[in-house]
């Protein structure tokens, strides 16, 4: 099982993640963190669907993204 976690801290709602995963597991949370953006995150039950590809934590300018591949963590 793989999957990503967004930190909701770091995130500004770019949207990069969101457009590049190719198994669409990102979304906007629809809640805002303290600096007043609206993050990501990873969608409930999307763990069937992702590969763990880590495309989205490369995509990130704000090394918002951890992915763990098969448990394994994929780290900046
Ligand atoms: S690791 Fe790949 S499949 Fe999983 S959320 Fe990131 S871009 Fe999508
Ligand atoms: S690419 Fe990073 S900063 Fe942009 S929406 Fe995704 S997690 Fe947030």
């Amino acid at each position: 099982m793989s999957y990503s976690v967004v930190n909701p801290k770091y995130c500004k709602g770019c949207l990069r993640c969101v457009g590049v995963c190719p198994k669409k597991c990102l979304a906007l949370s629809g809640s805002t963190n303290s600096a007043g953006y609206d993050y990501v995150e990873f969608k409930k039950g999307a763990e069937s669907d992702c590969t763990g590809c880590a495309v989205c934590r490369l995509v990130c300018p704000d090394v918002a993204i951890t992915v763990y591949k098969n448990e394994t963590v994929e780290s900046a």
